[in-house]
């Protein structure tokens, strides 16, 4: 079953360790990050972009998936299905639809339309037991079309917004999605401590989490992240091994093109990465 993300971010961030959000894009990926999650015994948020979620048939197709793959599979560790971005009509969507978790990534408005938008939503998600991830300052790099200059939020802004009871908050600290440039002047711990103890508690969630070196990582959770949301590395761990296997002719030996065999590589690379990561944070056996 389903679970808010909630309790297990509250407990990530008193345990000091952050739980990983890793972005899904078709049945490969969801089975790999979910078996992985469960071998392990770490809580796991499944990450779905809009556009994600339209590739897989929208979200109700999402949800019935992940719903059966949980109960067919045996998962037993705590799973989050989180709308990741979403604009305030996806957030709906993906309410109505089943989600246990949803952001509403209001960065790009006013900050007084941020916090209209946000109250309203805060009062939909706690009704429905759903966790609401909320972001104040944009984040750099490229998102479904969108691209950010990876500013850093204000601390009093985060600290508004974070106010209006939001379960999770994502602070632009100079982190960008997709892969780092080689002139990225690296996070910028100052705006992250200044954001933590303006709120407190509130777990604080990375985006962009590929190719941001292990010691800034470790550094971040330390200060109070603890949600980090991986997306590339995955794409790039499958991209990688599924061209090893065409490349070295495999497809083309004996029934190497049946999509289960085609496919295979990939997924272990995804498992390979998820698992990796979840070392990083710290999750393994905090299920
Ligand atoms: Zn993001």
């Amino acid at each position: 079953m389903l679970v808010s993300a909630k309790e297990m971010l509250q407990k990530a961030k008193a345990g000091k360790y952050a739980v990983g959000q890793f972005n899904i894009n078709n049945l490969e990926w969801t089975k790999a990050i979910l078996l992985t999650a469960q071998e392990l015994n770490s809580p796991v948020i499944l990450g779905v972009s809009e556009g994600a979620g339209k590739y897989m048939c929208g979200y109700k197709t999402v949800v019935g998936m992940v719903n059966g793959m949980i109960e067919e599979l045996g998962i037993t560790v705590p799973v989050a299905l989180h709308l990741d971005h979403g604009s305030y009509e996806a957030c709906y969507k993906c309410i109505d639809a089943g989600f246990s978790s949803v952001m509403f990534d209001g960065s790009h408005y006013p900050i007084d339309e941020n916090v209209a938008k946000t109250t309203e939503l805060v009062k939909v998600c706690n009704e429905k037991g759903l966790s609401l991830e909320a972001e104040v300052g944009s984040i750099g790099g490229e998102e479904d079309g969108v691209i950010g200059a990876g500013e850093c939020a204000d601390p009093d802004e985060c600290k508004m917004i974070a106010d209006l009871g939001v379960t999770m908050l994502a602070a632009g600290i100079g982190n960008i999605h997709g892969k780092y440039p080689a002139n990225w002047k690296g996070l910028s711990f100052e705006t992250l401590d200044a954001v933590q103890q303006k709120t407190g508690d509130m777990p604080l969630v990375l985006h962009g989490g590929t190719g941001i070196p292990e010691d800034m990582i470790k550094k971040a959770i330390s200060l109070g992240v603890a949600k980090i949301n991986v997306n590339t590395e995955c794409q790039l761990a499958f991209a990688a091994a599924t061209r090893t296997y065409v490349e070295a002719g495999k497809d083309l030996q004996g029934k190497g093109f049946d999509p289960r065999k085609l496919l295979a590589p990939g997924f272990d690379a995804i498992k390979a990465t998820v698992k990796e990561k979840m070392e990083l944070f710290g999750s393994v056996n905090k299920a």
